[in-house]
């Protein structure tokens, strides 16, 4: 069982609700307000990103405002947990950035690092391996098969954890696709039993879209045991953050009960995704973005065509690699991607445009016949 401050995660702990908050950490009294939101709405904990110093003085004072259980996301910048550690309850990593920074330390020396640091402020630690950003090693060691990379990755982290002493950690393997996310969680889990385990689809996007790409994931792994805390990552403006925390509270419920719905096939057809955006968005006309490429694509809905929307340049140019077309926001443009070919970067007001060009040039290309 891990323990994060009052929460328990796995060992037969009710599944537990989290969520992120998506302000900018360096706005306290906006970050405080978004936590208590998620708070309210019933949220075990509170996951707050942490880019910068500024972010990480913040931190010490939004923790004075809000009552919610934190957790920091380190993803860039792992040398900061000695810094935030003191005001959280867990600390998340991503091994995939842990591998591009600090090149000349071991990896098992930056995992000592922040295990060191979790175990001396009584944190948890999570393992946070994301589909879009395994380490090069693991592509080269499994070509072709993207979610053993994945798993080979999380079960060498727990390894160095398990070999370290610390046992107070846990593991998420996210992708956006729910098929992987099941494929992912159901053969580490038959590796690792006992390592908890938070459950995601990372970039599920818009309702009501993204709810049924979580319930997909959900109610196929949490019924066969697989799954100890969870998140519904959503693209939702500010003010509806904290309805990710409702839906997973729904979802949860309608599992126990049995109530299973049916959910159409991703397999096919049409997929767009986007992020559940978060404090790095580059410019509050993400959502509205995100609904305008839905809204434009519809007429599209019979071919099978992935389209990408990205809130920010840190996730944005990867995450976008593998869809046919990719959007990736900037301040002032939209980076437009086909594949992993950059189209050019163009204003808000124009992108629509070029977008769909690409989308009946696609289309064209392969001929396909829309049901
Ligand atoms: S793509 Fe960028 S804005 Fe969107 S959730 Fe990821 S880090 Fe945040």
């Amino acid at each position: 069982m891990v323990r994060a401050g009052p929460v328990r995660i796995g060992g037969g702990a009710p599944i537990s609700v989290q969520s992120m908050c998506a302000t900018p950490t360096r706005d306290v009294e906006a970050t405080s307000a978004q936590a208590e939101a998620l708070r309210a709405a019933g949220a075990a904990l509170v996951r707050v990103a942490v880019d910068s110093g500024v972010d990480a003085k913040a931190l010490a004072a939004i923790r004075e405002r809000t009552g919610a259980a934190l957790v920091v996301d380190l993803q860039e910048h792992f040398q900061l947990a000695e810094r935030v550690a003191p005001y959280v309850d867990k600390l998340r990593y991503n091994p995939g950035h842990l591998h591009h920074h600090a090149r000349q330390q071991s990896m098992r020396d930056k995992v000592a690092y922040l295990a060191e640091v979790a175990g001396s402020h009584d944190c948890a630690l999570r393992i946070g391996v994301n589909c879009g950003s395994v380490a090069p090693e693991y592509d080269k060691r499994f070509p072709g098969d993207s979610i053993g990379a994945m798993v080979s990755c999380a079960l060498d982290h727990c390894e160095l954890l398990d070999d370290l002493g610390f046992q107070n950690y846990l593991v998420s393997l996210k992708d956006s696709d729910p098929g992987r996310v099941i494929e992912g969680n159901r053969r580490f889990a038959s590796e690792r039993p006992e390592v908890p385990l938070h459950l995601g689809v990372t970039e599920a996007g818009l309702l009501p879209e993204g709810e049924i790409k979580t319930r997909i994931a959900f109610e196929q792994l949490i019924p066969q045991g697989i799954g100890d805390t969870i998140r519904v990552s959503l693209t939702l403006p500010n003010e509806r953050k904290h309805e990710e925390v409702r839906i997973g509270h729904e979802i949860l419920e309608d599992i126990a009960q049995g109530r299973f719905r049916s959910v159409p096939d991703f397999g096919g057809g049409l997929n767009i995704i986007s992020c559940p955006s978060c404090s790095r968005v580059e410019n509050t006309r993400f959502v509205e973005l995100a609904e305008q490429v839905r809204d434009l694509a519809s007429y599209a809905r019979g071919h099978d065509l992935t389209i990408a929307v990205m809130g920010c340049r840190v996730n944005g140019p990867g995450e976008t690699d593998d869809a046919d077309l990719g959007l990736w926001c900037g301040p002032r443009v939209v980076n437009l991607k086909r594949g992993e070919q950059k189209l050019g970067a163009f204003g808000y007001d124009v992108v629509l445009d070029r977008l769909r060009v690409e989308l009946d040039r696609l289309i064209e290309e392969r001929g396909e016949v829309a049901g």
